[in-house]
């Protein structure tokens, strides 16, 4: 199976996801995507935090040894959220903003918020522009900080004829009326960005508009910290192909607003890291057809010089920094003592090693 043609060109992984460890051969999480690393020659990679399989704290405190331990490795962290829906009267130091300056001193590279996902928005009570979460998005907004923002999902997951199984098994199916409308979630996202018009987001998988670019045009006007990534989703690629022409300019056009991520899983194995990697390399640089990500053909849109550095790394280190931030070893410490509840207890063994280590 091809893995990786690229080694020496320069290309930054914004988007992957250290999910959990589970079983012995994974155990050594500190290494996972050392490998994915070595072979594509990524300059940095960037890990956001993704709370499917244990909380986000635990997940968070990984992202932080995993950076302690590895060079050019930023992270993005993410909130435990204590009441549900979410709410003004949090316990005491455990709002939002709290939580936010919490990871900061630790040295979190940015903010990963999944909390626009439909499904993760709905225990929250289906607003994203809530006043707890407003506030969160003031502080960011002044302080410049880098969010990966998850908001919406493809369309197919509010038809049922259309959805695939495996999205209906994860719970991606938003069509039974308790989840809030792709538009409804959409124009939450607007205003979202209306009352914080600096917000320095980066919309993941191209924000589910590669069907009506205009929207992102429009965006990019008005909003002039806004980027989107192209981490797949296959249903971004088919519109990307059928209208292949028009997204070569438009990501001519637009190369200062688009970011490359590969969702990029562990404890998935590297080679979907890398062979995913490869896909993007070669569609934004090359003019090669090759099988997209669902085996539909995917023609590259062979970008050159300027444009094509813009997507594979610049606009990373332009947006947050070119080296990451250190981590502040005290903070951490302080963070899993406060936080100790929230991490289940075979976790906090495994985690046991690392914490003396630090403490010696
Ligand atoms: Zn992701």
């Amino acid at each position: 199976m091809l893995e990786y043609n690229h080694i020496n060109e320069k290309i930054i992984d914004t988007h992957l996801h250290l999910e959990a460890w589970e079983n012995e051969e994974f155990s050594d999480f500190t290494k996972c995507f050392e490998k994915h690393r070595e072979i594509t020659g990524a300059s940095a990679i960037n890990i956001c935090t993704v709370p499917t399989r244990q909380s986000n704290v635990c997940n968070n405190i990984m992202l932080a040894f995993y950076k302690l331990k590895n060079k050019n490795t930023f992270i993005h962290g993410g909130f435990e959220h204590i009441i549900r829906p979410v709410t003004e009267n949090m316990p005491k130091g455990m709002d939002l903003v709290t939580q936010y300056r919490e990871l900061m001193e630790i040295g979190f590279d940015g903010i990963k918020l999944i909390e626009g996902k439909p499904i993760c928005l709905k225990p929250l009570g289906n607003n994203l522009n809530h006043p707890a979460f407003d506030r969160l998005y003031s502080e960011m907004e002044k302080d410049g900080t880098h969010i990966v923002f998850h908001i919406n999902d493809p369309h197919d997951c509010w038809d049922r004829n259309k959805t695939t199984q495996e999205f209906i098994d994860k719970g991606w199916f938003y069509g039974d009326g308790t989840y809030l409308t792709f538009e409804e979630t959409y124009n939450q996202a607007i205003q979202l960005l209306e009352n914080h018009p600096n917000l320095k987001a980066t919309l993941a998988h191209f924000f589910f508009c590669a069907d009506t670019p205009n929207r992102l045009e429009e965006i990019f006007k008005r909003y002039p910290n806004v980027c989107v990534d192209i981490t797949p989703g296959c249903e971004m690629y088919h519109s990307f192909e059928r209208n292949h022409d028009f997204y070569v300019e438009f990501f001519n056009k637009y190369s200062d607003r688009i970011l490359v991520g590969t969702d990029g899983t562990f404890p998935w194995a590297t080679k979907c890291h890398t062979w995913c990697l490869n896909i993007l390399y070669e569609f934004i640089a090359t003019n090669h057809k090759n099988m997209a990500f669902d085996d539909s053909i995917l023609t590259g849109l062979n970008l050159q010089g300027e444009a094509k550095e813009n997507i594979l790394y610049k606009n990373y280190e332009k947006r947050v920094s070119k080296e990451p931030k250190k981590i502040n070893t005290d903070a951490l410490l302080r963070y899993i003592n406060k936080y100790r509840e929230f991490i289940k207890d075979s976790d906090y063994q495994r985690l046991l090693p690392l914490i003396e280590e630090i403490n010696r």
